[in-house]
């Protein structure tokens, strides 16, 4: 068993590398409208890049920019595919599930990221993806997938609603109420409480970090989204899936 994880590590993460290579890619292009497979383009200047610029960021020859998001996500794919497999390795569809969910949850955080928005064109095939991979790993997971999602829907509507007695606005946007409907169905009833806390306490972190060293103005544009997706793929290596 252990030769097999051994020898499973490096090709998750290669796997992992390659896969947020096409997750910045979808990131990139799916808010601007760009057809996924079109030719590719430097992300600051525009000028033509080589056809492999996706899986191998490089500096861009016309204005010297260098996609350092990419590689930052490229690099945590590759690490969390690893440890998911490092993982679970003794159940594969769990390590399945725990990878599928993850980078899908680093597109979610990706585009949160940079466009404070989370689209329903990712959150609700995850979401259906999510349901249909507890029905197949049993019909225990699939119940508890089915109760963490209402349970997270019904904590963050709670919340919405909070946030407009006290605001007199949305302190929640309905992307995160989805989002959260996916990480219920993604970690079920018994863990979603406390993956939603980890991905909250780092918003919290960071929201303080801000204030203290940055203009306050800046709290407005926390990207909530990415801390609740992130908190979920730490929530997913700890805990596993439903
Ligand atoms: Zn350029």
């Amino acid at each position: 068993m252990f030769d097999l994880t051994v020898a499973s590590l490096p090709i998750a993460a290669a796997v992992g590398f390659a896969l947020g290579g096409l997750i910045e890619l979808t990131a990139l292009r799916l808010p601007s409208g760009e057809p996924l497979l079109g030719q590719p383009a430097c992300p600051a200047c525009g000028a033509p890049a080589s056809h492999w610029s996706w899986l191998f960021p490089r500096r861009c020859a016309a204005c010297r920019f260098f996609p350092r998001s990419q590689l930052v996500l490229q690099l945590l794919a590759a690490g969390t595919l690893a440890a998911a497999w490092f993982r679970f390795l003794s159940a594969p569809l769990d390590a399945f599930r725990v990878s599928l969910f993850t980078l899908f949850l680093w597109l979610i955080a990706r585009i949160d990221w940079t466009h404070h928005l989370i689209y329903l064109v990712t959150v609700v095939p995850t979401l259906l993806l999510a349901t249909i991979l507890a029905l197949l790993a049993s019909p225990r997971a699939l119940l508890l997938s089915l109760a963490g999602s209402a349970a997270a829907t019904l904590l963050f509507l709670i919340f919405y609603g909070l946030g407009r007695l006290l605001y007199r606005r949305p302190a929640l946007g309905s992307g995160d109420i989805f989002l959260a409907a996916l990480i219920g169905a993604m970690l079920g009833i018994n863990r979603f409480l406390p993956t939603l806390l980890l991905g909250m306490a780092a918003a919290a972190i960071a929201a303080l970090w801000l204030l203290a060293y940055r203009s306050a103005s800046r709290l407005t544009y926390l990207p909530y989204g990415s801390f609740l997706a992130a908190g979920a793929v730490t929530g997913l290596l700890l805990w596993g899936p439903a």
